[in-house]
């Protein structure tokens, strides 16, 4: 067989082309109407003169036409337009996640492509041909007849491989006509919200919209989608949404520590853009707030923190390694000094943090009260003195009495009149709390016959674990 380019002559024939079509199907139309055969076609707008297409390239047509066809030629000889091309293939898909000159090795939609053909009758029937989309593992039914794709022969019931295909609308086992429904066959469609949701987005994809995710950013963006949108990464909220994907792939792309240059599945991004809700321009324009970006980070170089161990006396974790947990990573900066790093000690819950100059510093106040508890008796002193004695104002000084009084490291009242911690008090405190009620909810709830009495609970080892538990055990920040 000799086929000779006679300068990029039209087809005696031009054939229409439909909007969603795939370009092996409008292909295998096109050689059809003419009269010759769907290889003979492909080989006339062969990309490399020396490499001879053959019935394996089949299932290259339609993932990125680009790597196996003259594009000029395709659209001198077929009159299809470039658009259609890259439309009625996964180029743009491509495209759209940064892969260009190397596409065709981009292992993005591996495991997604069908090699048997998934089809509507009734899109056959209407003479359309055959969608890109039905080629797409997810893929399930034909949104315009309502109608769930079948997989293989009405007929004699095999499936049909898309090398075997001679002409679209007929089985190459038995001849038979794939269009028209036998009367007893049941189509209806399953999961109609996810199908619509995977078929705009997958759509607005093979669209190739303007949209251009690096992975880096996608990864970002998935992350964080599946945070439930929340300012601090938290890897348990996460994990929920995960459906058996690796977060640690995810976290290499978003972290940019890839070793390897595995892809993020397209499969997952669409089943993420359905299980959070959102399509596919929103993700797109989705600004991701720097706090959390800052904590998906330091994931990252926490690692230093780790050398640090809580400082407070009467700590039974002072001096011990890994008694500090890294809680949110939020920069903050208080009265001017800037800190990071949050850190909280698993046994008395001192919190600290570090400067700019990477001091620990106790943010807590805990510790410097102990030390004048120690040396000094306050119970007679009044609120002036004790401001003066403390060096700061009232609400830090009372939750640090609160604190050491409820458990009772000190001697003498040093809160008055109220020392005592009630047993039944602490288990409501809790159960509210495990309700889901606020702090601020229950320091305001009748529960209480004053404030200090309030602080002396909320203080309480008891409590304190709980809200430790609830804060930092859940949402880990590994
Ligand atoms: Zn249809
Ligand atoms: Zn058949
Ligand atoms: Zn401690």
């Amino acid at each position: 067989m000799k086929i000779k380019d006679k300068g990029g002559q039209n087809l005696p024939s031009r054939t229409f082309y439909h909007e969603g079509e795939s370009l092996f199907s409008y292909l295998s139309r096109t050689a059809h109407n003419n009269g010759i055969s769907l290889l003979l076609l492909l080989n006339m707008i062969r990309k490399n003169e020396k490499y001879l297409l053959h019935k394996g390239d089949i299932r290259r047509i339609d993932y990125y036409p680009q790597s196996i066809f003259d594009l000029h030629k395709l659209i001198k000889l077929t009159g299809l337009t470039q658009s259609n091309v890259y439309e009625s293939s996964f180029t743009n898909v491509l495209h759209v996640f940064g892969y260009d000159s190397h596409a065709e090795k981009a292992r993005l939609m591996r495991n997604m492509l069908r090699e048997t053909l998934h089809y509507c009758t009734q899109c056959l029937g209407e003479g359309l041909g055959y969608n890109l989309m039905w080629k797409v593992v997810g893929v399930d039914c034909c949104l315009l007849h309502n109608q769930r794709l079948l997989n293989g022969c009405l007929h004699c019931k095999q499936e049909i491989g898309y090398y075997d295909i001679i002409t679209i609308d007929r089985c190459p086992h038995c001849d038979q006509s794939l269009t028209g429904i036998l009367p007893d066959y049941q189509g209806q469609v399953e999961n109609w919200e996810l199908q619509q949701s995977f078929q705009t987005n997958l759509n607005l994809l093979i669209r190739g919209t303007n949209l251009r995710f690096d992975s880096q950013d996608l990864a970002q963006k998935l992350l964080y989608s599946m945070n439930k949108f929340k300012p601090v990464y938290q890897s348990s909220t996460i994990r929920e949404s995960l459906d058996g994907y690796s977060l640690t792939h995810l976290l290499q792309h978003a972290r940019k520590t890839m070793k390897t240059s595995r892809n993020i599945s397209l499969l997952f991004v669409l089943k993420t853009l359905h299980s959070q809700s959102i399509d596919l321009n929103s993700f797109f324009a989705m600004e991701i707030p720097r706090t959390f970006i800052d904590s998906l980070l330091e994931g990252n170089s926490i690692q230093w923190t780790r050398e640090f161990s809580c400082r407070a006396p009467w700590c039974r974790e002072r001096g011990k390694q890994n008694s500090l947990i890294p809680t949110s990573s939020k920069h903050v900066i208080k009265s001017g000094k800037r800190f990071s790093h949050y850190l909280v000690c698993r046994e008395c819950y001192c919190e600290y943090a570090f400067d700019e100059k990477k001091n620990l510093v106790e943010r807590t106040n805990f510790i410097s009260a102990f030390e004048i508890l120690n040396k000094q008796n306050i119970s007679k002193m009044n609120w002036p003195e004790k401001i003066n004695c403390f060096s700061t104002n009232r609400e830090p000084i009372r939750r640090a009495v609160a604190y050491f009084c409820a458990r009772q490291l000190f001697k003498g009242e040093i809160l008055h009149g109220e020392n005592n911690t009630d047993i039944l008090l602490l288990k409501k405190f809790i159960s509210a709390l495990r309700r889901g009620d606020s702090i601020s909810d229950i320091r305001h709830s009748t529960l209480w016959r004053n404030y200090d009495q309030y602080l002396l609970h909320r203080y309480h080892p008891v409590v304190m674990k709980e809200i430790f538990d609830k804060r930092y055990i859940e949402n880990s920040v590994r």
